[in-house]
């Protein structure tokens, strides 16, 4: 497929996909609109980059379907100025679509061969203003902390108290919480006084957040 294939494919998705189903912020169209997703899966999968749904991208994960994502992004309300803190990197792509909307990107991933394929995705994309790391999000990344915004694309079954520890005051934190299976979309925010603030926003379907780093 040639890359005007691609890109006509992408901005079918953003107009059928993204708008017809109440994404709205701009920012955040803009971002889905110039992140080439067919470069951030394999080959065989990339006819399928810009279809309704989420695709494997090795190591029993998956990158989420695009709507999940900007729907996350939007609810994450990222300003230019943010540093996020992302959990799961898996193959890079809700990362780069983070990385055009904030300052700088933080993004842990738990599985060693997942955070080096995204690191030449990214570089491949262009993207410089993310730093990874192969760790357990459960942990977050205290060093770079406290973070306005933190986005977790893999279940945890309740909130983890290190993430909320690490949100600004004002911050928000964007993840699914659930057992396997089905979960809920949660949406953290912490208030000035710095006591949560917690919205339950739909049914989803993600990969569980899995303790520890993975090893051989
Ligand atoms: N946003 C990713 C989606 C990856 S799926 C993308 O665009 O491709 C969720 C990812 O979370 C998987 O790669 C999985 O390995 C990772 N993960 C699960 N538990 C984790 C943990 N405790 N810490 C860091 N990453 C974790």
């Amino acid at each position: 497929m040639k890359s005007a294939d691609f890109d006509n494919l992408r901005e079918r998705m953003v107009q059928r996909q993204l708008v017809a189903r109440g994404v709205r912020d701009s920012r955040v169209l803009a971002a889905m609109s110039s992140v080439r997703r067919h470069d951030f899966v394999d080959a065989r999968n990339q006819p399928a980059a810009y279809d309704d749904r989420p695709l494997p991208i090795g190591f029993g994960q998956t990158i989420s379907q695009p709507y999940i994502v900007a729907w996350m992004t939007e609810l994450l309300q990222v300003g230019p100025q943010d540093c996020v803190l992302e959990i799961g990197t898996g193959c890079g792509y809700q990362t780069a679509v983070l990385a055009r909307l904030a300052r700088h990107v933080y993004s842990i991933e738990r599985i060693a061969e997942l955070s080096q394929q995204a690191a030449l995705n990214l570089a491949r994309a262009g993207v410089t203003n993310v730093t990874l790391e192969v760790g357990d999000g459960y942990e977050g990344w205290p060093e770079h902390a406290p973070y306005p915004c933190i986005i977790s694309a893999a279940a945890p079954s309740d909130v983890p108290e290190a993430l909320t520890r690490q949100l600004d005051p004002g911050g928000r934190l964007v993840l699914p919480v659930g057992g396997r299976g089905f979960q809920g979309m949660v949406r953290v925010t912490k208030q000035p006084d710095g006591s949560l603030k917690r919205e339950y926003l739909g049914t989803v379907a993600f990969v569980p957040l899995v303790h520890g780093v993975e090893r051989e």
